[in-house]
Parts: C-alpha cells; sequence; structure tokens
C-alpha cells in the first residue's frame, strides 16, 4: 500500500521550518486506514499482547481499532489533568519547554505484555515518556508502533532495545 499519497504535507505548521505530516487523509481512506490497521494487528499477533496504549491524542486512533482487532484492552495515556482517578506522571522536555503525561496507576497490571501505538514517532520524547509510564506499572513493552517515522530526528534511537515496527519513513 502506497500510503505516502494519503499524508499531506503541511509547510509552516505549527510553527515555521515544522513540515507537519497530516495523516488526516489516510485515517479517511477506508482502504488505507484499514491496511495500515491490519498491519500493525498482524504485527503484534504473535507478540502475545495483554493490553494496547496510546498516547493523546493521535495515539488513539490507531490504538483502539487496534486492541479492537486483537481483542485486547486499550489504555489512554494523557496530558496532566484530563484524566479522572490516580495517576502516575512523567515529564518530558520538549524543543521549548516541557509537557507532563499521565496514566491511571491501575491501567497496567505487572507483568502485562503492551503494544505502544501512535501516529508519528519524530524525536521521540512521547513515546520514551510513555515507555517510562507503562514500565513504572511494570508493564513490559513487547512491541512499539507507528504510521510515521521521521528519520532525520533520530526517534529510533531512544527505542534502543525495543521492538519497533513503523509503516513508512520520511
Ligand atoms: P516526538 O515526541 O516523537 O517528538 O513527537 C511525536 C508526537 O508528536 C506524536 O504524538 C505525534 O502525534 C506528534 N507529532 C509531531 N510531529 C508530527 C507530525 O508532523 N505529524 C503528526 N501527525 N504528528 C506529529
Amino acid at each position: 500500500m502506497d500510503y505516502k499519497k494519503h499524508v499531506k504535507i503541511v509547510e509552516d505548521w505549527p510553527k515555521e521550518g515544522i513540515k507537519f505530516k497530516d495523516i488526516t487523509p489516510l485515517m479517511a481512506d477506508g482502504d488505507a486506514f484499514r491496511s495500515a490497521v491490519d498491519e500493525i494487528v498482524e504485527y503484534a499477533k504473535e507478540k502475545e499482547i495483554d493490553i494496547v496504549v496510546g498516547p493523546e491524542a493521535r495515539g488513539f486512533i490507531i490504538g483502539c481499532p487496534v486492541s479492537y482487532a486483537l481483542g485486547v484492552g486499550f489504555a489512554p495515556v494523557r496530558k496532566e489533568g484530563k484524566l479522572p482517578r490516580e495517576v502516575v506522571k512523567v515529564n518530558y522536555g520538549l524543543e521549548y519547554g516541557s509537557n507532563i503525561l499521565t496514566i491511571h496507576k491501575d491501567a497496567i497490571k505487572p507483568g502485562q505484555r503492551v503494544l505502544i501505538t501512535d501516529d508519528l514517532l519524530a524525536t521521540g520524547g512521547t513515546i520514551e515518556a510513555t515507555i517510562k509510564l507503562v514500565e513504572e506499572l511494570g508493564g513490559i513493552v513487547v512491541g512499539c508502533a507507528f504510521i510515521i517515522e521521521l528519520s532525520y530526528l533520530d526517534g529510533l534511537e531512544k527505542l534502543q532495545g525495543y521492538d519497533v515496527l513503523t509503516l513508512m519513513s520520511y
């Protein structure tokens, strides 16, 4: 499947100099979206996943259909203040400033096998923070799946030692 024809590159958004990869056309195309989800499900099938975890907001869009197809649950990772019950938190650096991500404390049981999903791997900060949350709860990250990897930002370096699937690279 040629996924790239369904990705629109938006120059200078959200800031000057950034070439944002807009995956909403891919999500809007039934064949492309199903094919992308199916590829991730195939990748995850043999891994005996107990639960899928995805960071807000586009990690939900990918992770939920994958968890449904695998017949396992989904746990959201959200920005601080969004989850209603007791959470664990992680603070991670952004290009300018920092961000806090959280997960419910009881979202993952120790020893559970976790697949993490997101739409795009850029610097790897978001996925690194998500891995920290999962591991703090005793989860085992057995795979990380993305639709897109921006290879010029070296996010894969932060994922050394983890199993990673990316469907396309820029
Ligand atoms: P990172 O933390 O790896 O630098 O950035 C990845 C996160 O930012 C992902 O959650 C992703 O949704 C979002 N992101 C960063 N750049 C882009 C982009 O060009 N396109 C899309 N769709 N998401 C992006």
